[in-house]
């Protein structure tokens, strides 16, 4: 009987994380820059086969990126800039300023609105 209560805690226990982990990625229901809640989760493959998510605003093309951990393969939005890849890092380097300044935490919660522009110097 003991070990059978000790079961379902952990199973709530189990069930309280993965939730809390669903709602930080949910939580990003409307966009960061306009507020649109026109949003639309995209999950493609780059070009080394890993998946990619992000939730990408219909109104203004703002985006927020996920990351997924090694460990346990865990999703979740990239809202500092320490979570940021260094391409990504190299593509929002006009954000930085801001992070250094918010203990770490991106502008606009991570939302972006991808300039490529910015980046492509030699075309
Ligand atoms: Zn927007």
């Amino acid at each position: 009987m003991k070990a059978r209560i000790k079961a379902s805690n952990d199973l709530w226990f189990d069930l309280f994380k993965q939730t809390a982990r669903v709602q930080e990625v949910f939580q990003h229901e409307s966009c960061g820059q306009c507020g649109s809640p026109n949003v639309k989760f995209v999950c493609r493959f780059d070009s080394s086969e890993n998946d990619w998510l992000e939730v990408v605003c219909q109104e203004c093309r703002a985006k927020v990126v996920f990351g997924r951990t090694k460990k346990g393969g865990q999703i979740y939005p990239k809202i500092r800039w320490e979570q940021l890849s260094d391409k990504q890092k190299e593509q929002r380097i006009n954000e930085k300023t801001h992070a250094e300044k918010n203990r770490g935490y991106l502008p606009s919660g991570g939302w972006f609105i991808y300039k490529p522009s910015a980046v492509s110097k030699g075309s």
